[in-house]
């Protein structure tokens, strides 16, 4: 599949996985994905296994990354973890403002751009979540709200961070459900979201934004998805929990 961006393809563990059984999912793939530089292939465990993860995938194609930091850099933030160290892990992305946590821990759009930049100050590369519930969907408002997510989720990034910065159009009906936006849905947020980027950084920027879609993807709908013009990769969750669908959908994309 040509692509101007390389395709960029995560899986979000969540609150999934003790370390052994991480250990084992991560060295599967390792064996299945060796041979693919096509795709930019990212796993993000949760906290607890990053430390052994990161000695199994070293030396991969495949790079780590965390499902969450705190916006601060040290200090007394308990229970929290900083950038930095995430960086003794060798990570290299961090999911940002996803849905679970916009709606559980009611992470605002101006935290999650407070992390993005910290994130950046550190050396790691951001996955800014956005995506409209199914009532905003329905009542015609999902620009509204996905433009306004973006607007405030990278707000005070310069453009070249904007640049390093991976959005993932997650609606948040599509997500564990099984529900899948049909890649036409999808092809028309991500169009709209690189526009709003255009107009928010400029032209060249936004052309160069990863912008990945998330939500039941799946082996047998990421090639169709993955052939929209804008989609530039998936952000994956339950799928991603085990080794033969995550490379089937890896694989299955290029
Ligand atoms: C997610 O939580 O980021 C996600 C896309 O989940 P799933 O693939 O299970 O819908």
């Amino acid at each position: 599949m040509d692509k101007e961006r390389k395709l960029i393809i995560a899986g979000n563990w969540k609150m999934n996985k003790t370390v052994a059984e991480s250990l084992d999912l991560a060295n599967g793939l390792v064996r299945e994905l060796k041979d693919v530089t096509e795709v930019d292939i990212a796993i993000c465990p949760p906290f607890t296994a990053l430390s052994e993860v990161s000695k199994v995938v070293i030396d991969s194609n495949i790079r780590l990354g965390a499902q969450n930091m705190s916006e601060n850099d040290y200090g007394a933030h308990t229970g929290e973890i900083a950038a930095g160290m995430l960086k003794e892990f060798s990570a290299k992305y961090v999911i940002l403002g996803h849905s679970e946590r916009r709606q559980y821990q009611r992470e605002s759009d101006e935290l999650v751009a407070a992390k993005a930049k910290a994130a950046h100050e550190t050396g790691l590369k951001p996955i800014v979540c956005v995506g409209e519930q199914l009532e905003d969907r329905e009542s015609g408002r999902t620009e509204e709200i996905v433009g306004s997510q973006v607007r405030g989720s990278v707000a005070g990034l310069t453009a070249d961070q904007m640049e390093g910065t991976v959005v993932a159009y997650e609606p948040v009906w599509a997500i564990g459900t099984g529900k899948t936006a049909t890649s036409a849905q999808a092809q028309e947020v991500h169009a709209f979201i690189r526009n709003l980027l255009g107009d928010i950084f400029d032209e060249d920027t936004a052309v160069r934004v990863r912008i990945q879609y998330g939500g039941s993807v799946k082996p047998d709908n990421a090639r169709e998805l993955m052939g929209q013009a804008d989609v530039d990769g998936a952000l994956v969750g339950g799928a991603s929990l085990e080794v033969r669908k995550f490379s089937e959908i890896i694989l299955n994309s290029i």
